[in-house]
């Protein structure tokens, strides 16, 4: 462990101010890789430090949303510089207290500047519409800030998902509360940072630090206008049930996402792209490959070599050179897994590589490692064929034909992305009408999006209020149209 790591005690900000939570209470977070890093101390909040952010932002909101979009949009701009100025140590952060490799979190902390790029350019070029008036006045929409907006985000992309919430929801002139993810508090707090220093008022923003109990009390809190969540397909049902009608919501939540793999693929491309999006990030994204349904004629020959794949890959602390695939977030996160890989053993699942036990080395004794982990023979209604797993173990499951394969595709409840490896259009146009996912990769890993392209799920994945990321899908959400009737 390197003695040049300090620990960043991070606050919350409420009316303003950097502060401590009224409960005095804080908590920890430590390195996944190595918990003898602790990494930072967080304030543990609760319904008192909800409340008085929600009502600090409630009042000092308008400040921003009476910029105008040229200078809400050099705001962003100068955030996005400020990130890019500190990549280095922004990235090693990433690393320390989420768990990605270096390149991923490079990867990250690229995309999180571009984003807030993106949207600056959304402040300018969101328009209304003018209709056809049958008296001769002026008829057309106007469109404005929503109001506040509380951000809920998880840990698996500390920056990059709050970037394309608080982007947007600042480019369009809200007043944003923001509840990072418990796990990765000291990122959360970067965004935040960049963002004062690049120019949003203090009283437009704030920032909560905490868990279940802070985020439960936030989107009960009257006082919002809009909640936009991305987390887990249980939290978001739960935050679903209390939301007042008027409330807009945008919940982005799990998958269960499939790779399909005909008699036509090339196989070792299959491999390639199965490999990536099961292992990549630990396994830990929410469009990760986690089902294979493939063809019986090519089932053996596909399996030995996305197995061969697995085991080269090399776990560990992704600050190390050569490492390939990060800890699981946190401990219960890998007990999680753990329990997935036991109980699909129990249910008869033939385990081809990876298991339960933790992977050996001095240097892995301290974290929440998972071996890549395949299995075949699964029964397609057992859990580890149906439920989201959220870490590096993939479940292949024989088909006889394509409709059996769309027909398994489509039998979970999620609907988040799913591929196809093939290069028969004809089948690739039939995916992509068939299959139940927001998101259909053809010859591409079930991962990864363009920053510019809608992202959602369907089904249980989302509540498909609005599509994220993508400019003025997102824009919809973040603003609100009146229809202004106007004679002189
Ligand atoms: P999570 O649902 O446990 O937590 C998400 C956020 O909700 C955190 O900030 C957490 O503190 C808060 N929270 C926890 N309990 C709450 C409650 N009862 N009420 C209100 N808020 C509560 O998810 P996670 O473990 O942080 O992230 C992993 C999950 O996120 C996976 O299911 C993954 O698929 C999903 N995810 C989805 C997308 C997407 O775009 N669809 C992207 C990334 C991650």
């Amino acid at each position: 462990m390197s003695t040049t790591t300090p620990t960043v005690a991070v606050r919350n900000l409420v009316d303003g101010q950097w502060t401590d939570s009224v409960t005095g209470r804080t908590a920890e977070r430590r390195n996944p890789a190595d918990e003898r890093d602790l990494v930072s101390t967080y304030p543990e909040s609760d319904a008192k430090d909800a409340e008085a952010a929600v009502a600090g932002v409630r009042a000092g909101w308008h400040e921003w949303a009476a910029k105008t979009p040229e200078q809400r949009g050099a705001v962003l701009e100068k955030a996005a510089t400020v990130l890019e100025g500190r990549r280095a140590s922004l990235v090693e952060e990433l690393v320390r207290e989420e768990g990605k490799t270096r390149a991923e979190a490079t990867m990250e902390v690229s995309r999180t500047p571009m984003n807030l790029r993106f949207y600056a350019g959304e402040a300018l070029r969101t328009t209304g519409s003018t209709i056809p008036s049958s008296d001769g006045s002026l008829l057309f929409t106007w469109r404005g800030p929503v109001g506040v907006v509380a951000a809920i985000t998880p840990w698996n992309f500390p920056l990059n998902i709050p970037s394309r919430k608080l982007g947007p929801a600042l480019a369009a002139g809200n007043g944003v509360v923001f509840k990072p993810s418990e796990v990765t508090p000291l990122l959360g707090t970067r965004l935040v940072e960049a963002l004062l220093e690049g120019g949003v008022p203090a009283g437009a923003l704030a920032v909560l630090h905490g868990g279940a109990e802070v985020s439960k009390a936030l989107v009960a809190d009257d006082g919002l206008d809009a909640i936009t969540f991305t987390g887990s397909t249980a939290v978001g049902e739960s935050i679903h049930s209390v939301v007042r009608a008027s409330q807009r919501t945008q919940l982005e939540m799990g998958g269960k996402n499939p790779m399909i793999v005909l008699e036509d693929a090339d196989l070792d491309r299959a491999a390639t792209l199965i490999a990536k999006g099961a292992f990549g990030l630990a396994g830990q994204a929410c469009t990760g490959t986690s089902r294979v349904l493939v063809h019986a004629d090519v089932h053996d020959a596909l399996v030995e070599r996305v197995a061969a794949k697995a085991e080269k890959l090399r776990v560990g602390n992704g600050l190390t050179d050569g490492v390939d695939a990060g800890p699981q977030a946190t401990a219960r996160q890998r007990d999680n897994v753990v329990g997935h890989i036991r109980r699909a053993l129990d249910a008869g699942s033939r385990l081809v590589t990876g298991g339960p036990e933790a992977p050996e080395g001095a240097d892995l004794a301290h974290g929440h490692f998972v071996r890549p982990t395949v299995f075949t023979d699964v029964d397609p209604g057992s859990a580890l064929a149906t439920e989201e797993v959220f870490g590096p173990v993939l479940a292949v499951l024989r088909v006889g034909s394509f409709d059996e394969a769309i027909q398994v595709a489509g039998a979970t409840r999620y609907g988040l992305s799913a591929g196809i490896v093939t290069n028969d259009l004809a089948r690739a146009m039939r995916f992509a009408r068939e299959v139940p996912a927001g998101l259909v990769k053809i010859n591409q890993t079930t991962t990864g999006q363009s920053m510019n392209a809608p992202f959602g799920g369907l089904k249980d994945s989302s509540t498909q209020t609005s599509k994220e990321q993508a400019g003025e899908a997102m824009m919809t959400f973040y603003t609100a149209d009146k229809t202004v009737y106007l004679s002189a």
